[in-house]
């Protein structure tokens, strides 16, 4: 690659599942990467496998990425089409005397692989048709496309991550290119896409680190450049083990649903295998500023939903208070008559928040229903005694003329002096009265936000109910 050379990444996810938490960190990692350099980003979905692709895949890909803000530049290349490509080079190969037919029954190939594993060695092909003349077999006879890989010698890659990778050429049979049904296998059409979309480079998790020798075979028997490749570890999960479903690994939608907002999972998932520093709550900008293979990391990182709410509390606290509005009017509809409210009360929710359900039922008092319902762990301090107390306090709050938090604060407070009363003692009266519940901001701020009327109506309801 010359430095003159625009850099193209791209994503290439099998259809076969939702988009997982290891699909959206290669995604975003190619993303950045592209977004670094003004490079492109591209998404191609790897639907070859016509079996276990489906539709409702290939859209909860496509929704995963939207939602995670991954825009891929120009169209989504969908690789089942372009088979008629990958047999035009399997054709090539071919007249080059680079790959050559392969005659042998499933039979014979699992006989071959049988005998191999009696003798100790790793099931392979042995290369019954390599240097036989295909009018050996009889006519008409199926056959799959093998590809001649080198014999002797080794392969080497230089991955941006896990440095040069050298594998002994004996390791490798010689793969199937097309199937006996004249379709094309992933090894190819990998190769001839990226080739042929112009991937310079190529970020994806190391469970292909083997397959890239293979591929970089190809890519020399076709005379092309090899892409640079970056191998990324996989992400465990906390016990240490590969991240999977039984980690309760979800698909993003599910991270979506919980109330994790994008650009907090942008930051974390950044922070899975790469890093800046000690940072760790920052911007995409600065994700996008800062970005580089040099700083993947070698050994697997772990997902931590701890820090992922960390994350996402902190971000929910920068992030912009109309837009909070929105989203928390989203799961409450009741809330949109209090939006003036709501919008007040913002800069102390966001505060309190870690996901976004946390503003919504932090804010539900805001909407609440006259009279109010009061749990069963609150209600015992609604007793004779410091109801009379809240009906002296209602009166004084009655006559304040600033209906501010400072203002009520101090009424309430020169009040429990006065009458040499704990704030343990009438706290959860207001609380039981204004609320009915554990659920909200703290109670002089609860008092604030609720309009003076509704107020002075909900403590009312208590001391005459
Ligand atoms: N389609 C492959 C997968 O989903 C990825 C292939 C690649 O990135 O080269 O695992």
């Amino acid at each position: 690659m010359t430095d003159a050379q625009k850099i193209v990444t791209r994503f290439a996810p099998s259809p076969t599942g939702f988009l997982h938490i290891g699909g959206a960190r290669t995604a975003l990692f190619n993303w950045a990467f592209a977004r670094h350099h003004g490079g492109m980003f591209l998404l191609r979905i790897e639907d070859t496998d016509r079996a276990r692709s489906t539709q409702e895949a290939i859209d909860a890909i496509l929704d995963g990425m939207a939602w995670l803000g991954l825009e891929a530049d120009g169209e989504v290349f969908y690789q089942h089409a372009n088979a008629p490509r990958h047999v035009e080079i399997v054709e090539q190969l071919l007249a080059a005397g680079k790959a050559y037919k392969c005659f042998c029954t499933l039979n014979e190939v699992e006989a071959m692989r049988e005998k191999a594993r009696a003798e100790g060695k790793p099931p392979r092909y042995d290369g019954t048709w390599r240097d036989r003349n295909p009018s050996d077999a009889s006519a008409g006879a199926p056959f799959v496309v093998r590809f001649k890989a080198p014999q002797s010698g080794e392969t080497k890659i230089d991955d941006a991550v896990q440095g040069q990778v050298t594998t002994a050429n004996e390791q490798f049979d010689d793969l199937i290119l097309l199937r006996s049904d004249g379709t094309p296998t992933y090894m190819l059409s990998v190769v001839v896409d990226d080739h042929d979309m112009g991937v310079t480079h190529i970020i994806r998790g190391d469970d292909h680190l083997t397959n890239a020798a293979r591929q970089a075979q190809i890519y020399d028997a076709l005379d092309w450049d090899i892409p640079q490749f970056a191998h990324i570890p996989l992400i465990h999960g906390a016990d240490g083990a590969k991240l999977s479903k039984r980690h309760g690994a979800l698909g993003v939608e599910a991270y979506r649903d919980m109330g994790y907002v994008p650009e907090a999972m942008r930051n974390y998932l950044a922070r899975l295998g790469w890093s800046h520093g000690d940072d760790e709550v920052f911007t995409t900008a600065q994700l996008i500023e800062w970005f580089g293979l040099e700083a993947i990391g070698k050994s697997p990182a772990r997902f931590d939903t701890e820090k992922l709410d960390n994350v996402n509390a902190q971000h929910l606290n920068m992030a912009d208070d109309a837009a909070l509005v929105a989203e928390t009017i989203a799961l409450n509809g009741a809330l949109a008559n209090f939006e003036a409210q709501l919008t007040a009360a913002m800069p102390l929710l966001k505060d309190r928040a870690t996901r976004l359900p946390d503003l919504a039922a932090d804010a539900a008092f805001l909407a609440a229903k006259r009279p109010i319902t009061v749990d069963d762990k609150l209600q015992k301090h609604l007793n004779e005694e410091n109801l009379a107390h809240l009906a002296a306090l209602a009166q004084k709050l009655e006559n304040l003329g600033d209906w501010s938090r400072d203002a009520i604060e101090s009424l309430i407070k020169a009040y429990m002096e006065a009458n040499e009363l704990k704030m343990g003692k009438l706290l959860p009266v207001f609380r039981a009265a204004l609320v009915g519940s554990s659920q909200s901001p703290g109670i002089f701020d609860v008092l604030a936000l609720l309009d003076k009327t509704e107020a002075l109506a909900r403590l009312n309801d208590q001391i005459t109910g």
